[in-house]
């Protein structure tokens, strides 16, 4: 079977993957990221029913929870929010108060990876607006990969499901091309020094109120953390 490659324009590699998988495939989106934004807008083009998985940590910047919908309601999207199994009070009160400063690691596995791997499970192939530029752990992103769902709570082994990257060959700049010309709005904290939106505790402002950044320099600052662990354990399609 002939694989959408960085070669392709993400418009095809998404036609492409609404044609081969049809109700098997999910998208997920932070609503923290302009790639986010054009990933979306090209899916919405070629069939708004293909179902978008939000995950809701709890810890989200009230601008991006508003974000979201304000770009769900204009492009018609079909969010399936998605929570943790702990609210952030049971989660204090199982592993003791601010467990991001003491295991991020666990706190994202928690309230991210569990939940998204959890919803994975029923499907057959998950698209994500990464790109090779974005971390170092991306720069071998591949535009189809295979990636390994991690054992998860509560539902035992994991497996092994297709990855979508439409977006992986392209820069940051592309993006926000993209965006310009297509008139979309964005999560508005990207113009307040935030280079990229995840959780309030563990992202920070990297320059003034004001200005637009173009990396993931804010998160986890102080650690050598980078990634939450949705994009790890990935390889390339067989
Ligand atoms: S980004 Fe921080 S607060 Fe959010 S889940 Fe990960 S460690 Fe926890």
């Amino acid at each position: 079977m002939i694989r959408p490659t960085l070669d392709w324009k993400p418009e095809e590699t998404i036609r492409w993957a609404v044609e081969q998988l049809g109700k098997g495939l999910v998208v997920s989106s932070s609503f923290g990221n302009p790639e986010g934004t054009a990933l979306l807008h090209m899916v919405a083009q070629v069939d708004p029913s293909v179902p978008v998985a939000w995950v809701n940590t709890g810890f989200l910047f009230p601008e991006t929870v508003a974000f979201q919908e304000r770009l769900s309601r204009r492009l018609g999207l079909r969010v399936v929010e998605v929570v943790p199994r702990l609210t952030p009070e049971e989660q204090a009160a199982r592993y003791g108060d601010d467990l991001w400063a003491r295991d991020p690691d666990l706190c994202c596995r928690i309230r991210k990876v569990e939940p998204l791997f959890t919803l994975l499970q029923g499907y057959d192939a998950w698209m994500t607006a990464i790109r090779r530029g974005q971390t170092e752990a991306r720069t071998g992103a591949r535009v189809v990969e295979e990636h390994h769902l991690q054992p998860v709570h509560p539902v035992g082994p994991g497996r092994t499901i297709t990855k979508i990257n439409p977006l992986a060959g392209w820069s940051r700049q592309q993006v926000w091309a993209y965006l310009d010309a297509h008139d979309l709005p964005y999560n508005p904290l990207l113009d307040e020094g935030y280079p990229s939106l995840g959780c309030v505790q563990c992202t920070r402002r990297v320059a003034p109120a004001g200005a637009r950044v173009d990396d993931r320099s804010g998160r986890w600052w102080g650690s050598q953390k980078t990634e939450c662990g949705l994009h790890t354990a990935t390889r390339p399609a067989g």
